[in-house]
């Protein structure tokens, strides 16, 4: 598992992708800038690892593409030491990226085999989460509820009540809502009841599905 110069500047040029399309804050760019994307995948893949796009993992998923990796965390607005909920590890890429960005991550996975690989290798590269979590993230994780940020990564078919009442007062919920495509979704609590919603152009994930464990 090697990090090579030559890994390096395929992600320099990444980065520089990336801010061509529109990116624009520093911080994630650095995060992506960091994180090494090759050993998120297969081996016999490590020639997409640096290409704009989204790419096969195991259990017919897919790790998101890198753009859409770095819109979602940017509209998050991370602070180092906030407490964000991810769902849908997937391959664990964009659990890293907010551990970069010095969030304290709690993320859930649905899929059993998935969650086992994504457990194991997280921390063997040097990414530790505050803890990954084998369930339904439609329930959300209560018991470490309020959250600044909470991002989901699969489609959603509509932006579930309990991920809504987890947020902090001033947290941010980043999500795709919808069925075939999906608009990318942020909402705002700015008080108990009061949320602002901003919907920011289409997105294609993998859906959110109900719980089957
Ligand atoms: N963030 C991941 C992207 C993974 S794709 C990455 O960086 O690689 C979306 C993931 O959401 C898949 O792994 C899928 O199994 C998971 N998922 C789908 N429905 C879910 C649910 N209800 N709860 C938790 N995870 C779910």
């Amino acid at each position: 598992m090697k990090d090579t110069f030559k890994h390096k500047g395929m992600r320099q040029q990444l980065v520089d992708t990336l801010e061509s399309k529109g990116i624009k804050d520093k911080d994630v760019l650095n995060a992506i800038g960091k994180v090494p994307r090759h050993l998120f995948m297969d081996s016999g893949f490590i020639d997409h690892a640096y290409v704009d796009k989204a790419f096969p993992i195991a259990a017919d998923q897919t790790i998101s593409q890198p753009y859409t990796v770095a819109f979602q965390t940017e509209l998050l607005q991370i602070k180092s030491g906030d407490k964000v909920l991810e769902i849908g590890t997937g391959s664990g890429y964009q659990c890293a990226v907010l551990i970069e960005l010095g969030a304290k991550v709690y993320s859930i996975e649905r899929q059993q085999e998935l969650f086992k690989k994504t457990s194991k290798f997280l921390p063997k590269i040097g990414y530790r989460a505050k803890k990954l979590i084998f369930g339904d993230g439609y329930k959300g994780l209560k018991e470490e509820a309020p959250f600044d940020g909470i991002i989901v990564t699969a489609g959603a078919p509509f932006a579930p009540k309990p991920l809504l009442s987890q947020l902090a007062i001033g947290g941010r919920l980043v999500i795709p809502v919808g069925d075939d495509v999906q608009i990318m979704t942020l909402f705002i609590r700015k008080g108990t009841k009061e949320f602002e919603k901003h919907e920011l152009g289409e997105f294609r994930f993998v859906p959110m599905l109900e719980d089957k464990n």
